[in-house]
This record gives structure tokens, C-alpha cells and sequence, in this order.
């Protein structure tokens, strides 16, 4: 592709159409000389465009699983392929990946420009082009008239454009990032989430983008890969996963934070009816379902108030209110239990309200073992 602006261009020039993962695996043997797997036969395909986002908690293994894709940790088992080569038999530097990291790990001596140019010129390239290249893409990231800089004279944001522009200078197939945003404030990470969509958008390569944030990668991604103990547990497009998390485990990561247990009374229509310590609930039926025991899963934010007896309406009594301005987290105590509850308008603590979840939005599955 070709990014044009007056007389520079940054032209990518290595092209793929897939990179494949193919049962990845990768452990550790720890002080005890016992193996620790901390990712578990990792399937992934990868299409050219696509922007990726692994999501999961802390020690899930998306670090780990974005190293070996860069080539940084040797895999343990199964291999990893760009369309027809199979690339995990190569060094970092073959694969030419580029990738950006939470500390941006500029050289602080160095200008913007020479910390942009420095892996054209390891790579042999004249300075004459280094220049032109590293000023194309520091154009790219829109930070034309800081080349004479050094980091240190850049705010956060624009020091973590420094890295981008660093990262894409060689004419990446895949940009690897990090959690590349931690670092910085939240209004920042905001902008910076756009920015680095606009960046992917220009360059027509594939991104895979490692956050615990959910926010981040539901703005972010075509499609987000969620993990758990070096385990994927879902790979859809963002409203897949938000709106219909796979299992439990995930619904609780995308913010179903009640999960309640009830009793499969049976079907109506696409619907699935339960008995929740006598209330009657209406729900989509997920999965794992294999006895009469079920989890019912409901986000704080999908609570309304409701009159009631309407349908899926139960009573609660308010606990605790925090006062949040537009609305009010509130805990609630109802008869299968406390519940979390995000409302508008006022409430106050004593007193005895009804709430309800619409069925579409009350997710129903097997019983959490
Ligand atoms: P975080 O968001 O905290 O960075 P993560 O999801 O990226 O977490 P990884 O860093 O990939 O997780 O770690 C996955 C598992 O592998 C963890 O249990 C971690 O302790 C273990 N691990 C990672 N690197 C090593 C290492 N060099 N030696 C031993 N164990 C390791």
C-alpha cells in the first residue's frame, strides 16, 4: 500500500493473506522444576486486515502467546504459519514483526527521527532512505516537526507514537502490540485507541493488540480472543462477546457480574423459563447445560425498574446506593440473593423497589461447577 504526503511514502512491501496458529503451546518449568503451561494448544486464524484482540485477566498467557508469534519465546508445541512458510522455526528478526510495547523503550539520547530510522539502519538500509522512511512514518503517526525532538521532550502519547511509527517503519506484515496504552491517562488512551485503529486502517496489515481491557478491545478489534488459564474461550467480533460471552467465565469478564443459581423449568419459544428460589425468570439459553442446575447471568447495567409482576420483574431491597450522578450503582438484596444493579433516577437505601432484566439480555447456563 502506499501512504503518500508531498514527496514521501511509506510502501509495505511483505504480504500475507493468513497467519495461522496451530495448536501453540508454551510452558515454563518453574524453581521446582515443575512445568507450568502457560498457553494450552492455541488455535488462531489470522486474516490480512484484521485487527485482533486478545482479552483476558492478568496471567491468562496473552503475553506469552503474543512473544511466541514475535518469536522472542520458543513454542513448546505445535507451530505457527504465514500462509504456506512456517515461521516459529525463525529468529525475531526473520519474521520482521513489528511491535510495540507498554514502555515504549525509546533510546533517550537518540531524536525521534534516529529512534525511527534506527532499525532501517541495523537492517543495512542508506541513511538518505532511512530518513525518508522513518519521516513517512512519523507522518503516518502525525508527528511531522518533532524529528529533532528526543523522548524525552514528548508528552506520553506522543512518545508511544514514536514506538508505532518505529514499529511500522520496517514494513511489518503484523504490528504485535502490548498493552501499548497502559501508560498513559485515560483521556489519552481514549484518543490513542482511535489514532492506532486509523494507523491499522492505512496500512492494510493484520494487528494483534494483547489488553486486559474490555472497553479497549470492544472499540478496537474485528474480533477479540478471549483467554483463561492459557486456554482461548471465545473468538468472535466484539458485540458477539458482549452480548453473548460463550461461557460464564467470560460473561463475567465482559461485566456480568451476577451470577445467580436457578432451577430449569423449561422452554418457551427461543426462551428458556427458570425458577430462581421462586421468582420466575425468563432467559436465552447458553451452554453447558447437562442437569436442572443453572447459572443465570445478568449485567448491573441491564437492571431497569419495573412494575411489578411484569414479566421477569422481582422485588428488591435496596442496601447500599452510590451516588454516581447520571445513575447510581446500587446492592440490592432480593430472594435468590445481593445482586449489583446500575440505575437511573433516584434511590435510596431501606427501600423496597422492583427490578427486572429484559429476557434477551438475562443469560442462562449450565450450572458453574
Ligand atoms: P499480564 O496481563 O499480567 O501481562 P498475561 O496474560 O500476559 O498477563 P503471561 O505474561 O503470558 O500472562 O503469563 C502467563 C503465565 O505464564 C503466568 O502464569 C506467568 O506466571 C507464566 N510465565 C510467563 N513468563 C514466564 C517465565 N519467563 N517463567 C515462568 N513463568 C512464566
Amino acid at each position: 500500500m502506499h501512504e503518500a504526503s508531498g514527496n514521501q511514502e511509506i510502501v509495505m512491501k511483505h504480504t500475507f493473506e493468513q497467519l495461522r496458529l496451530d495448536s501453540v503451546s508454551r510452558s515454563f518449568t518453574n524453581a521446582e522444576g515443575q512445568q507450568l503451561a502457560a498457553l494450552k494448544g492455541l488455535d488462531l486464524d489470522i486474516q490480512r486486515g484484521e485487527f485482533i484482540a486478545l482479552l483476558g485477566p492478568s496471567g491468562c498467557g496473552k503475553s506469552t502467546a503474543l512473544n511466541c508469534i514475535a518469536g522472542l519465546q520458543p513454542l513448546t508445541g505445535g507451530g505457527i504459519w504465514l500462509d504456506d512458510k512456517r515461521i516459529d522455526v525463525l529468529p525475531p528478526e526473520k519474521r520482521g514483526f513489528g511491535m510495540v510495547f507498554q514502555n515504549y523503550a525509546l533510546f533517550p539520547h537518540m531524536s525521534v527521527l534516529d529512534n525511527v530510522g534506527f532499525g532501517l539502519k541495523m537492517r543495512g538500509v542508506s541513511k538518505a532512505e532511512a530518513t525518508k522512511r522513518a519521516k513517512a512514518a512519523l507522518n503516518l503517526v502525525q508527528l511531522i516537526g518533532h524529528d529533532a525532538k528526543l523522548p524525552g521532550q514528548l508528552s506520553g502519547g506522543q512518545q508511544q507514537r514514536v514506538a508505532i511509527a518505529r514499529a511500522i517503519v520496517i514494513e511489518p506484515p503484523l504490528v504485535l502490540m502490548d498493552e501499548p496504552l497502559s501508560n498513559l491517562d485515560t483521556k489519552l488512551r481514549i484518543e490513542m485507541r482511535a489514532e492506532i485503529r486509523r494507523i491499522h486502517g492505512k496500512l492494510e496489515r493484520a494487528t494483534i493488540y494483547v489488553t486486559h481491557d474490555q472497553d479497549e478491545a470492544l472499540s478496537m478489534a474485528d474480533r477479540i480472543v478471549v483467554m483463561k488459564e492459557g486456554v482461548v474461550q471465545q473468538v468472535a467480533a466484539p458485540k458477539e462477546v458482549y452480548s453473548r460471552p460463550k461461557n460464564l467465565h467470560v460473561a463475567r469478564f465482559m461485566g456480568f457480574r451476577n451470577v445467580v443459581k436457578a432451577t430449569l423449568e423449561g422452554t418457551q419459544g427461543e426462551s428458556v423459563a427458570v425458577n430462581a428460589n421462586g421468582v420466575r425468570l425468563l432467559g436465552m439459553p447458553m451452554e453447558g447445560f447437562d442437569s436442572k442446575s443453572v447459572s443465570v447471568a445478568l449485567r448491573p447495567e441491564d437492571m431497569e425498574r419495573a412494575e411489578p409482576g411484569a414479566e421477569n420483574a422481582f422485588d428488591a431491597h435496596v442496601e447500599i446506593v452510590e451516588y454516581g450522578g447520571r445513575d447510581s450503582l446500587i446492592i440490592v438484596n432480593t430472594a435468590f440473593g445481593k445482586l449489583w444493579a446500575r440505575i437511573a433516577g433516584e434511590c435510596s437505601e431501606g427501600e423496597r423497589i422492583s427490578l427486572r432484566v429484559a429476557p434477551s439480555k438475562t443469560l442462562v447456563y449450565g450450572e458453574e461447577k
